[in-house]
């Protein structure tokens, strides 16, 4: 059983305990309430109890019944995906994306967009443009629709929730936070787009199952998320994971980040396009990837071969100071690239690695790809109602709190 997904009898817990029985139906799912009790070490009564609430309040619903089983088959729950839905809204170098995405994580619509530097105001629009367009393309009224996550390429100032240090100077210490909240009706969230990803990856996709974890994202530079004991590990300054400026070259490449020989300077997409060649807007540098990807292009290889040389040391610091289960690599770069470097990266750790390991992170391909931020946005509003901290209890504030919306669509 997940450690974190224990649940507690004590009296004054009740609505920790909904959150649990609702992780385990997430996670779990399609499940009977006996089972939620067995994963969760809650009575059955307490389980059957939350369960018929959430039934009434429509969070959850019966998806047939178990078979094999001796006896009455039981009923199995799942999580009604179609309780809330949520914008993803990731913004980008060279790319917008914008997902909506139902309360099991099924992505119901999404809109793309090439953008070259658009100020504030134009991405704004953009922004509103490409969520009117997902409604029409999905059946889902907005008044349905409970927050947003928004992501963005580089540091939030966590009191201003504005970017803090990006190459885009028409976003930074913009306050699209609060213009999209006005633009779109609902609270929006904001978060560094590798964090993101990450959140997306434990909620949705294989992370589920992999309670730490690392998770690298290819986007325009290369950045980092921490999950450990299942929640995101943000740092002092939210920069947590921040892999791209790992110092690889001792008086390399400069830095958009004012340092030398960063990492994202040798092994991001951005190096790739730079090191290749591949100029022009960022949709033909895009095509002319995919197409030297799908030829097997030598120059690309030889490139990635280069690139996990540089990787290697960064994760193998991860490796040994975090000692996670799994490093997860996603982003922009077309899947086939990301499994060339996974397979050049390994030999590279295994010459470093300390002898004598029965155990060390698994290597995978993240479950989202190129919409793994998005992913991530549109997981802000609900991740900590869907996956709950242990320590929710003690450390409960006005600040930590979700918004109030979300809240009580939810009832948690
Ligand atoms: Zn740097």
């Amino acid at each position: 059983m997940a450690r974190e997904l224990a649940g507690t009898n004590n009296g004054h817990a009740r609505r920790f305990n909904r959150r649990v029985v609702l992780e385990a139906i997430r996670v779990f799912g399609p499940i009977s309430r006996a089972e939620i009790a067995r994963r969760t070490a809650l009575m059955f009564p307490t389980v059957s109890n939350i369960v018929t609430e959430f039934l009434e309040q429509d969070i959850v619903r019966t998806v047939g019944r178990a078979t094999g089983a001796r006896g009455q088959p039981a009923t199995l729950i799942a999580l009604n995906g179609d309780a809330a839905f949520t914008y993803g809204l990731h913004l980008d170098r060279g790319q917008i994306r914008t997902l909506l995405v139902d309360l099991a994580g099924k992505v119901r619509a999404r809109a793309m967009q090439w953008v070259e530097t658009p100020d504030a105001a134009e991405t704004v629009s953009m922004v509103e443009d490409m969520v009117l367009s997902m409604h029409a393309d999905a059946p889902v009224s907005p008044g349905r629709v409970i927050g947003a996550g928004l992501t963005l390429p580089g540091p939030v100032d966590p009191e201003t929730q504005t970017s803090a240090a990006l190459p885009y100077p028409g976003w930074r210490g913009a306050p699209l936070r609060d213009e999209l909240q006005k633009r779109l009706g609902v609270p929006v969230s904001v978060e560094r787009d590798a964090p993101a990803a990450a959140l997306g990856e434990r909620l949705h996709g294989d992370g589920r199952s992999v309670p730490d974890f690392f998770y690298v994202n290819f986007t325009y530079g290369i950045g980092g998320g921490l999950i450990l004991g299942g929640q995101p590990y943000r740092g002092v300054n939210g920069y947590a994971g921040e892999i791209g400026h790992y110092p690889s070259v001792r008086d390399g490449r400069p830095c958009l980040c004012g340092a030398r020989g960063c990492l994202e300077n040798y092994a991001s997409p951005a190096a790739l396009f730079s090191d290749l060649g591949i100029a022009g807007p960022p949709a033909e540098a895009a095509r002319r990837l995919a197409h030297m990807s799908a030829d097997r292009d030598p120059r690309l290889l030889k490139w990635a071969g280069e690139a996990a040389e540089h990787l290697a040391p960064a994760l193998m610091a991860i490796e040994n100071m975090l000692d996670v289960e799994a490093i997860f690599f996603g982003g922009y770069l077309p899947k086939a690239l990301v499994c060339d470097m996974i397979d050049l990266v390994k030999p590279a750790l295994q010459s470093m690695r300390m002898s004598g390991k029965k155990r060390h992170p698994e290597l995978r391909v993240a479950t989202s790809g190129a919409d793994a931020a998005a992913m991530g946005a549109a997981v802000l509003p609900v991740f900590e109602l869907l996956a709950p901290d242990p320590n929710l209890m003690l450390k409960r504030t006005e600040n930590s709190a979700p918004a109030e919306p979300v809240r009580s669509v939810l009832q948690l």
